[in-house]
């Protein structure tokens, strides 16, 4: 069986005979019902695509196998790029797996340790600049220029193409396109993406679009504000965004498809992640649980029908922000070594 995106979709991304099959086994992430949230809610076909099922634990993989390999094609050594954590912890992966190195310049203390523990691990040469994310990109933006370097920020036209294939796995899970797809926006490749897949898809074979709705945090939402925010600020690092590289093409995302992209409070996307990992098993990085935090305020708005397919996308793995939950859940103290203590602690719990 053919074995992670390029090799699954070959006919369907930019790639020739002569492209490397570079995978570490990214895509074909679950499409999970949702068992309690989703009745909880009043809704009856709600699925999750949980993605930090991906090899680096989120969906940036999916286009950085397709981006490290035209850039192994067109002879680069070195992969660049700017990173809220999740693109550098995905292109350090992909540059040890294919012998590459990796450069990542990111804003100083605001990478969640999981992912700077990813990217130290896998060798990449990390440099944390004292600035923002939207700062960092400027930086690597002309370090892309020098030879033999690749920039595989989502400006990188190969990234969106690899990550579309999330949308094509939907719709082979569904049989069609859901009615609704929620999912959160930083940068707003992501949204770009499904867009691009489902309309690829839906030219080929009528299998129907559904309605795009992001979420921004509230404190890095430009895109539901009209303009750039200089300072952004939010618990989901994933998405503290303040100048996204995809602006215009999430707002065609979100009119063509007649969704929306609206604000999510960091509350909202907090206790939306709760959620996930008490009632359905699902540990997630706060950013990933935005869109389910827009889902739950809309459903309780009355915004949705009782019989719609909604597909929320988990875009990353919870392990790499242990702080966001340890930050409110205390760690529980020892008790001594016996049945009767464990006991005692169960009562008092
Ligand atoms: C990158 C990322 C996002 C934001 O995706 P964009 O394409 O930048 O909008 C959301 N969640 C996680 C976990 C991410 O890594």
């Amino acid at each position: 069986m053919a074995f992670g995106v390029i090799a699954r979709y070959r006919d369907r991304l930019p790639v020739s005979a002569t492209t490397p099959e570079v995978t570490l086994g990214e895509g074909s992430t679950p499409l999970l019902a949702s068992t309690r949230i989703g009745p909880a809610l009043g809704l009856r076909s709600l699925f999750f695509k949980a993605e930090g099922f991906n090899p680096s634990g989120s969906f940036k993989d999916r286009g950085m196998a397709l981006a490290t390999a035209r850039a192994m094609e067109a002879q680069a050594t070195t992969l660049v790029c700017a990173s809220t954590g999740n693109t550098s912890a995905s292109a350090a992966a992909y540059a040890a797996r294919c012998g590459m190195r990796a450069v990542v310049v990111l804003p100083a203390g605001r990478v969640a340790s999981g992912k700077l523990v990813q990217a130290l691990a896998h060798g990449a040469h990390v440099i944390p600049v004292a600035g923002t994310f939207d700062q960092a990109l400027a930086i690597v933006r002309q370090l892309g220029e020098m030879p033999g370097m690749a920039l595989v920020n989502s400006i990188n036209p190969f990234r969106l193409e690899g990550q579309k294939t999330a949308a094509f796995e939907v719709i082979e899970a569904l049989g069609r396109a859901p009615d609704r797809l929620f999912l959160p926006v930083g940068n707003a490749g992501n949204i770009t993406a499904y867009w691009r897949g489902f309309c690829e898809w839906e030219h080929a074979a009528q299998t129907g679009l559904p309605r795009m709705h992001g979420a921004q945090a509230a404190g890095a939402a430009p895109i539901v504000r009209g303009a750039a925010i200089s300072n952004p600020r939010t618990v989901a690092s994933a998405i503290r965004i303040g100048n996204p590289a995809s602006w215009t093409t999430a707002l065609t995302a979100r009119d063509e498809s007649r969704g929306s992209i609206e604000a999510v409070t960091d509350q909202e996307i907090l206790a939306a992640q709760r959620r996930l990992a008490r009632e359905e098993g699902l540990l997630v990085e706060p950013a990933s649980a935005a869109g389910l935090a827009l889902l739950t305020r809309m459903a309780g708005a009355g915004q949705i029908e009782a019989g719609e397919t909604i597909v929320c996308v988990l875009t990353g793995q919870g392990l790499k922000d242990p702080q966001s939950f340890l930050r409110r859940v205390p760690k529980p103290a020892p008790v001594e070594a016996s049945l009767d203590a464990v006991l005692a602690a169960l009562d008092s719990t």
